[in-house]
């Protein structure tokens, strides 16, 4: 199915510039999603027009509130099928994106999207975030991650990523809000500044992002070894 003009219609009403290359990339990728998700389960949104909108431009919200600066080295964490990383990586040829997740089998379906696509700005890391929080520490001015974890463990396996100055940029439900509320002293504990929440208007869903702003080093015991944080959440 020719996703190109709901998609095209969709980035206007977010004042979105599309250009027929990125079109024609964003195509590619859901063609190839559909197909490759026939034999491996990556998604359950497998109909072209909710792949639009769920994955597509949920993804891109971001770039409408102009909130990631230009030439960031960013990191998408817990990427899954590749969102929101690749969608904003299409969008943003001056971004370097780092995608990041456990599973090697998201990796292996990405190493080829990447090369179908012709997708130069990003790189693979197989890594949990707990140890990518040691490994590549404060590597990134700005991270992003959807649909991986509560925030109260979220924040322990993402800020340590940031670079002091940098943004955490979280993907969340309608109940952003309550997620906040119990785990106000984590994130400063974490080296994040107080929160703030964007309602994604104009997406079709009642999603929001949580910003959180880092000013000051993460402390160096966390993160905690892999595991313990979903286990034993900061508050
Ligand atoms: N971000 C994608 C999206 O929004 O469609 C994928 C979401 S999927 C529900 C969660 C992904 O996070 C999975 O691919 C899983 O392997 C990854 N994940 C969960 N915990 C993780 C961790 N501690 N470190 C790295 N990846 C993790």
């Amino acid at each position: 199915m020719d996703i190109t003009p709901l998609l095209f219609s969709g980035c206007q009403s977010l004042d979105i510039p599309i250009t027929p290359e990125q079109l024609n990339k964003f195509q590619l990728y859901c063609d190839f999603l559909i197909e490759y998700n026939q034999n491996v389960n990556l998604t359950a949104v497998t109909y072209p027009p909710e792949i639009v909108k769920k994955h597509f431009l949920d993804s891109l919200y971001p770039l409408s509130q102009g909130l990631i600066p230009p030439n960031s080295s960013c990191a998408d964490v817990g990427t899954g099928a590749g969102f929101p990383g690749v969608p904003l990586a299409i969008m943003r040829p001056d971004l370097e994106f780092t995608l990041i997740d456990a599973q090697k089998k998201r990796l292996t379906f990405l190493q080829q999207l990447l090369e179908r696509i012709e997708l130069k700005n990003c790189s693979l890391m197989h890594a949990r975030a707990e140890d990518a929080g040691r490994s590549v520490r404060e590597n990134f001015s700005c991270v992003l991650t959807r649909a991986v974890a509560r925030m109260s463990v979220l924040s322990e396996l993402c800020l340590p990523l940031v670079l002091p100055g940098g943004t955490l940029i979280c993907y969340k439900g309608p109940d952003a809000q309550n997620e906040l509320s119990g785990c106000q002293s984590a994130l400063k504990l974490l080296g994040s500044a107080p929160p703030q929440i964007i309602d994604c208007l104009g997406l079709e869903n009642s999603h929001k992002l949580i910003i959180l702003r880092k000013i000051s080093h993460t402390p160096p015991t966390y993160p905690r070894k892999a595991g313990i944080p979903a286990k034993n959440p900061l508050f």
